[in-house]
């Protein structure tokens, strides 16, 4: 287009014709000027259509600019959205209540471990005053307020939180002030946990220390008690040898030699159940190491207590297991006697064998229809010295289990006061 001597429409630049040619000088210069302004023309059309040009690549960049911030933008937004859910995630996923209250003291976040800790619900507690939502049974001094106020973290606190059911749990806890990158104050945070298991294993230790100890002086005891007290029945029996058969004393003897044997019962008892348990295992008949302890009763019951009847239930065929048949024939004559102690009045005391269903082992079962049990005896059933029997020793049960957990196996009670009790052992 900007070829030289060319007219715009691109038609040649031809000579002019004869008659024109008094106009020539004038039309001559006309043409000059005119070819100059076109090269003028040119000239800035080709300038502006640069700054067209360049225009539109400055703005072609602009664009691809701005649609790589905006795509930035989107993916920030993005990830803040996926990094506020996932510490939301956190949040509602810890087993710790997480609380948080702001500047007003208002609760603005109570996460689900929160809830069940308090037995509250997010819906109740939001937006309330701290101190009306929990607060009414805070310890005052140690709370997320106090936190608020002073702006100091409290570490590893305790205190009695009142569920929402009225129930009263340990509580630990922690606070820590919330702020912003520039460390203002935007309001404090809470986390806390229920104390009720670690309180009760602490206290189940404590048990356990208490009982060793308790079980280690027993022993020593019993042992300086046995042999002054093979002296007493030796010669006791010694002195009614002397004396004559209708001599009244006889009968003080007597109840020497009585007391005597109670004693001897005891120490005995609690020797065993001091005694670290070895184990003697056989794989033998369940329903035969169990006739020969019922046979061992019912000796016993033919002495003053023919009102005791047992009824058995067995299998067809005796499951096999593998224990210390005397240990066990010990557990099962424990449950059989205190069976039968439990029915003053008489009665019947069922056995009842089953294999364990779903899987190896045998379930036995001793029932009695006799007093049963209150919740506060069932509590102590397994305490050493735990007795309600004027004569008890408080150590059958407690021999009986540890005998039960030496075999790996379980034992378990079902009792109602004046319906009667079930124990159930379990072996593998
Ligand atoms: P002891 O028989 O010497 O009292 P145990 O350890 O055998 O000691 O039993 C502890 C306590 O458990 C008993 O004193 C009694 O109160 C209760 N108990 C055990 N078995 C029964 C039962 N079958 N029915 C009712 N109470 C029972
Ligand atoms: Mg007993």
């Amino acid at each position: 287009m900007d070829a030289p001597g060319r007219f715009p429409d691109g038609s040649p630049n031809s000579p002019l014709p004869e008659h024109t040619l008094a106009l020539r000088s004038s039309g001559a210069q006309l043409e000059e000027a005119f070819t100059d302004s076109y090269i003028l023309f040119n000239e800035t059309t080709r300038k502006y259509m640069e700054a067209y040009k360049q225009l539109e690549e400055q703005f072609e960049y602009l664009n691809v600019k701005l649609e790589e911030t905006n795509r930035e933008l989107r993916n920030s937004l993005a990830e803040k959205d996926r990094v506020s859910n996932h510490l939301n995630n956190i949040l509602e996923s810890m087993s710790g209540g997480v609380l948080v209250v702001n500047l007003e003291g208002e609760i603005t976040m109570f996460n689900r471990a929160a809830e069940s800790i308090t037995g509250l619900t997010q819906a109740q507690v939001l937006g309330l005053p701290y101190s009306q939502a929990l607060g009414g049974h805070e310890i005052p001094d140690a709370s997320v307020l106090q936190t608020l106020e002073s702006g100091k973290s409290l570490a590893n606190r305790e205190k009695e939180l009142i569920r929402a059911d009225g129930r009263s749990i340990p509580l630990g806890f922690s606070t820590s002030p919330v702020r912003d990158n520039d460390g203002n104050l935007l309001g404090a945070v809470e986390i806390f946990n229920d104390l009720t298991e670690v309180k009760r294993l602490e206290a189940e230790l404590q048990r356990v220390h208490t009982l060793a100890a308790l079980g280690e002086m027993a022993a020593t005891v019993a042992h300086e008690i046995r042999n002054p007290l093979g002296g007493i029945a030796g010669f006791a029996a010694l002195l009614e040898r002397d004396l004559e058969v209708q001599d009244p004393r006889r009968r003080l003897v007597h109840k020497i030699t009585e007391g005597v044997s109670r004693l001897n019962r005891i120490v005995t008892s609690l020797l065993t159940y001091t005694r670290p348990l070895k184990l003697n295992m056989h794989a033998v008949e369940l329903v035969t190491v169990i006739e020969e302890s019922a046979a061992f009763l019912e000796i016993d019951l033919l002495r003053g207590r023919d009102d005791v009847t047992i009824v058995r239930s067995y299998p067809e065929q005796s499951p096999v297991c593998s224990v210390d048949p005397e240990q066990f024939q010990q557990v099962i004559l424990n449950l059989l006697q205190n069976a039968t102690q439990a029915m003053p009045e008489g009665g019947i005391v069922r056995i009842e064998v089953s294999q364990r269903d779903g899987g190896e082992g045998a379930l036995l079962c001793i029932r009695d229809h006799g007093m049963g049990m209150t919740e506060e005896v069932l509590e102590k059933l397994f305490t050493p010295f735990f007795t309600t029997k004027e004569d008890g020793t408080g150590l059958g049960l407690v021999t009986s289990k540890k005998i039960i957990d030496a075999h790996g196996g379980e034992i378990r009670v079902e009792s109602q006061p004046g319906t009667g009790t079930s124990f159930f052992v379990s072996i593998p």
